[in-house]
Formats: C-alpha cells, structure tokens, sequence
C-alpha cells in the first residue's frame, strides 16, 4: 500500500462516512480514485486534506467531500449516462466513471480540457470523452442523460440541461444569485414537461461561465469586486473553515499564539457543547505542543481543587462522584465534554513525570464562601490549632448567612449587623505572616489555602456590596479572578503558561463593549493591560441550535431552542457566511479590510446560565467591536446544548442577574 492508499482510506472514513454519506458505491468509487493525480506536483500532500485546491487556469478541484455528495444526491446505477459540466482536473469525472457507464464532461478552458483528457486516459479510464466547451449548452448529439452534474455556479438551472435529462433523470447544479454563493439543487425530471426541484443545501463553487451562466470572465471579476463588499463574503476569505472539532487544523491558530504566556477561551453561553469540546481541542494541543500547564477556570476554588487532584491521582473521579457540583449551575462543570476533558488530563498527566509540566486545574471565581471557610478551617486545625481557634471565632462573624450570603449585604445596609471584613482580612493575615512555617511543610497545602482564604476576602467583599455597588461586585468579581490567575502563575513558576475558560463577556475586553460605558472592566482587559501581546483571546458564537440553562437564577437546567440571531448582530454576519464552522483570526486578520469593516459596533449575544428568549433583546444582547474586543473569534453556526452528568439540584444565590453570567 501507498502512502497516499492509507490517506485515502482515512479520508473516505472520516470526511465522508464520518459526515453521513453512506452510499457505499460512492465511498468505493471515491476510494478508488487517486486523487494525487489530479492536483498540482507542488501540491500531492494536500491531495487528501479536506478542501478545494487550486488548478490551472485560476479554477479549483472540488472539495472531496462535495464530489461525494454531489455523486451521491446522482442516484447513480451501473447503467447510467452522465454528463458533467465543469471538467476541471478531471477529479468527479473519475469518480462519476467508477459508478456509471459512461461519463461525458465538458471544459470551457480549453487547457484545463487538454490536460484532463490526457490524464484520465493515461489512468486507464475508457468510458469518459472530454469536450473544450461552453457546457450550460450541453451535448445534445449524446443527449439524453440519466444524470447531469455541474461543477460551476451559475445564476439559474439552464434550459438546454433539463432539457437533455432523461425522464426519471436527476440534474444537481449550484444555483445563486451572487459569483460565490449558492443553492444546490437537484431537479428532477419527472414526466416530459415535469420537473421537481430540491435544494440541498448551501454550497460555494466558481462561476459557471457561459450562454445560460455568468456573462463572461470580466463580468466575473466584476461580481467579485462587487461582493467584496459584502461582509460575510470578506469573513469567508479571511477564516479558516473545518467540518469538525476533531478534524480541525489548528496549526496556524497555534502559529498566531506564537509564544503567549496566557491563552483566554471564551463561550457565548454557559450550556454549549461544542464551546466546551473547542476548549477542550486546543487546550490539549496547547498542553502537548506548547507546554501549557494550568487551566483556569470559571469555577470556584475548592470545587476546581477536587478536579486537580483527581487529575494528579490523588483524589476519586470528582465529576462521577458529582459532590462538589450539586450547587447552581450543576451542568457548567458536570457535564460529558467536561468529563471526557479531565479524563484526558489524567491520562496526560500519569505520563508526564515532572510536577512542573503536569498540568493543574484551577477555579477563579469567588461565590464558594462557606466552603472556603470550612476549607481554611481544616486546614489550620492540622498545621495550627490555636490560630484555627482565633479564625473560626472571626468567620464565624459570616454564620448567620451560611444559607442565604446575599442576606449579609442586606443586614449590613440597614445597620443591623456589622460588617466581618476587618475579621476575614485579619485571618488572612495570620496565615500570610506564618507562610514560611505553614509551607514549609507542605507548600501545595498551604497555597490551597491561602487561595481559599483569600477567597474568603473577595466574596466577603462581594456579597457585602452586591446590592449597594452594582458595577462594584461585578468589578470585584472579576478583580479577584485576575489576582486568583496571577497567584497561580507565580506558583507554578516563571516558566508556566496557562488557559483560561470563561465566558466571552469574562474574557473579551470590556473597554470594546457597552460594559466600560458602566464602568466594568473584566479580566480580558485586566490581562491585556498586563501582559499585551503575550495573551491571546479567543471569543465564540454560534447563531442557532440548543443550549442548557434555565428560566431564572436557581431554576432547573432545560434545553431550550437558540433563537435565530439579530439582524443587526455579529452572529448575524457569520451566519450569513454560509459555512458550518470557522477560525476567523483577528489580531493578525487574513485581509485588512476584513478587519475594517468589522470594527464599527455591532450587538453581540451572551447567554449565561440563564436563558430568556422571551426577551433576548434586552436580556442577551449588548453593543461591542469584535475585533477590539478579541484577537480570534471561533464560529459554530448551529450548536448543542451540553449533556449534564447528573441529576440537578437548585440552590443558589442572585448573581449577575439577568444576565447570569
Ligand atoms: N469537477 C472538477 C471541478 C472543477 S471547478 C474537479 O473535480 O476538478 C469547475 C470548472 O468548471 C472549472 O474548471 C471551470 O473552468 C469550469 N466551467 C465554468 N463554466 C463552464 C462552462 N460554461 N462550461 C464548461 N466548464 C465550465
């Protein structure tokens, strides 16, 4: 077996099979075909990547897969004619030849005609005639035909071409009002004047040039010029399209990374499977190819520690045994990606033997208050009993709200109980002063709770200006997961590089949204301010679909129906760009002009745990500009809701309402 045999095989599996086509004629004919013999010299190792590739005379050999599909949406039989418009390298005509009788196949360039012909008779193929020719006329002496496949996009379905379709004959042709976009259809022919019409699906082909296509080559390039205009038409150019997570090429992301010491990851909603399995997907490479070794995340401290030791061996599987994520929002962590991702972690971990490269995972956020104390409190109850004493008389200053912290800030505001933060600060204090004793000891140990009491410090400031501060707990939220990241990364040393997983509105910068006009920042612009260049942030979207949340804060999870986006939204531009899933790098953007007329303000969408469709203008939806805002943006035009692990217990607290984020 050749290289190319292997490649082949795997192409077929997992482009093809893989994406639901399962006609197995088609499969064996695309395996059959060497497709290395159809593309440029310079060009072999791609023969198998999934896309389109150039060809002589500016045109380009289809994507695997759209041959595929196109064959198969044929229905072809043995004994079938079929005529092809569009011969190009020659590539669909060979497949179309394994499956059929006979293949006819015309070329308007004539160059492209001549090195075909040659080609396909050298490879041995007897059944297929190639013509130099304007094909939207079609080739009435060998008419009619069973099928009829056109490889170009044209304005409308040509007349002479349904006209040469047997009764019964399927014709599937890119149709569209625009050079680049199209409309698959297939029309069918089903008696002498019937003809049925399907579509298929959106699709982009080069122009069909000819008397029923596009007028001719200037008025291509004219067109061209035309929808470069056109915003999605700029963001299909200038982004990196891939069918699926696992599939996807993240080699020039990783390249734009380049040498960040800090990698943010954002979601546009806290319940959306896909967000998490990207994450997951570049974090892995970011571990193994680039030497990242903390993840950072929108959790609690203690919560994400039972994560890290499970990682580390040294604790039971958190997310099976679900005690740490029975609080609101259960399915934000205890969810499938998050399992398998962690799982993935172990393993990696187990084989990597230097504590310094394994990677730790970490929780930034602050809403843990008792579970902070109980933590500190344990843990000086071992190494300090009498310092444990003092601390316990001073949190227990925070004990009549254990069931309800946002109570405290009410209490506070009207004077009827006094404020406890002079008590949490001095325990901190206590334990700070002593850090050379404590660590000595063991050092893990004394910075997990370190961080636990230092998160004492924050929620107790939190909770306490919740309802008298408002942009002031927000701030203060995302100052302490800012602090919370910085501790790590001196912990872990001068040489770590870690990953951050929060929401978009978390990690974006909030200078390039309506955020700053109310004065919160956030820890996206906490970090660029700090670190520039070496951090990289990647915001996600999608337009449509399913995703978990609930009705309001402390509510059951319900897979509720993604609406359509705004029609003046960003998601609504990536949405018209007609492709599944893309990169669309913004820092160092693939065209300038891309870049350009991306800045101008538009509104963006941020769900959080919860979800109002009801009112998603108001609820969802703030002004921003992307490009400021992130250096890549990661699109996934329909997406689904997460699958949570376990059952959901609801309890919790008013937080960033309605925003829930
Ligand atoms: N099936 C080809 C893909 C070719 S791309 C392959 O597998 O390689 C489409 C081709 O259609 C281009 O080569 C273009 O030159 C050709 N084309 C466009 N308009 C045409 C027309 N009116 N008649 C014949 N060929 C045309």
């Amino acid at each position: 077996m050749s290289r190319f045999d292997d490649l082949r095989e795997q192409m077929v599996n997992y482009q093809l099979a893989a994406r639901g086509l399962h006609d197995q004629s088609v499969l064996d004919a695309v395996n059959a075909v060497p497709r290395e013999e159809f593309v440029p010299a310079d060009l072999v190792e791609f023969a198998y990547s999934d896309s389109p590739l150039p060809i002589a005379a500016s045109q380009t050999i289809s994507q695997p897969y759209i041959v595929a599909l196109m064959t198969a949406a044929l229905e072809l039989k043995p004994a079938d004619r079929v005529l092809e418009v569009g011969t190009g390298s020659g590539y669909a005509a060979a497949v179309l030849a394994e499956i059929a009788e006979k293949v006819y196949t015309i070329e308007r360039h004539k160059i492209l005609a001549d090195t075909a012909r040659s080609r396909l008779a050298a490879l041995g193929y007897r059944n297929i005639q190639v013509l130099h020719g304007d094909g939207t006329l079609g080739w009435p002496e060998h008419a009619p035909f069973d099928a009829i496949i056109v490889a170009a996009g044209g304005p409308q379905v040509p007349e002479n071409l349904k006209q040469q379709l047997s009764v019964g004959g399927r014709l599937v042709i890119p149709v569209g009002s625009t050079l680049r976009t199209q409309k698959l259809l297939r029309v069918r022919r089903t008696g002498e004047h019937e003809f049925q019409e399907e579509d298929l699906g959106g699709v982009r082909f080069v122009p069909l040039i000819g008397a029923a296509g596009w007028e001719d080559e200037t008025a291509g390039a004219r067109a061209v010029e035309k929808t470069e205009a056109s915003l999605p038409e700029l963001i299909y150019q200038s982004s990196e399209h891939f069918a699926r997570i696992d599939d996807a090429n993240l080699d020039n992301l990783l390249e734009r990374i380049g040498d960040s010491r800090l990698v943010l990851l954002g979601e546009a909603s806290h319940g959306t499977a896909e967000f998490y399995e990207m994450r997951a997907r570049i974090t892995r490479e970011l571990i193994e190819k680039k030497g990242f070794n903390i993840i950072a995340v929108e959790a609690d401290w203690p919560d994400a520690s039972h994560i890290n030791h499970y990682i580390h061996g040294t604790a039971p599987d958190p997310l099976l045994e679900s005690t740490p994520f029975s609080r609101f929002p259960t399915w934000m962590w205890a969810n499938h990606s998050v399992l398998e991702f962690t799982h993935w972690l172990k393993a990696y971990n187990d084989k990597v033997s230097s504590p310094e490269k394994q990677a730790g995972f970490y929780g930034l956020d602050l809403y843990s208050l008792y579970g902070s104390i109980e933590v500190v409190l344990n843990y000086l109850e071992k190494v300090d009993p009498e310092t444990a004493e003092v601390a316990r008389v001073r949190y227990g200053c925070l004990m009549p709200w254990a069931n309800d912290p946002a109570m405290y800030s009410q209490a506070v505001i009207t004077r009827q109980y006094k404020e406890c933060e002079s008590d949490v600060v001095a325990t901190l204090q206590d334990m700070l002063n002593r850090r050379m004793d404590y660590s000595r000891a063991d050092g893990e140990k004394f910075f997990n709770a370190e961080q636990n009491a230092r998160l004492v410090t924050s929620a107790e400031r939190y909770y306490r200006t919740m309802y008298y501060a408002e942009n002031n707990s927000w701030n203060l939220r995302d100052q302490h997961m800012f602090e919370t990241l910085q501790s790590i990364l001196a912990y872990r040393g001068a040489h770590s590089k870690a990953v951050i997983w929060e929401h978009n509105s978390h990690i974006g910068d909030a200078r390039a949204t309506e955020m700053s006009a109310r004065g919160e920042f956030n820890i996206g612009q906490l970090v660029r301010q700090q670190y520039a260049d070496m951090a990289y942030s990647i915001g996600f979207g999608t337009d449509h679909g399913t995703v978990a949340a609930a009705s309001e804060w402390g509510g059951p999870m319900e897979v509720k129906q993604v609406q359509p986006s705004h029609i003046d939204s960003y998601e609504h531009v990536c949405h018209e760009v007609h492709a599944d899933n893309f990169l669309l790098p913004l820092r160092k953007p693939i065209k300038e002009i891309t870049h350009r007329e991306l800045l101008a303000e538009r509104l963006e969408r941020a769900i959080g745990v919860i979800y109002r469709p009801e009112t998603e203008l108001q609820s969802h939806y703030f002004y921003a500009s992307l490009p400021r805002q992130f250096d890549e943006y990661i699109w996934f035009d329909e997406t689904r809701a997460v699958e949570p692990l376990g059952k959901q217990t609801i309890k919790g607290i008013p937080d960033t309402f309605p925003f829930g984020l």
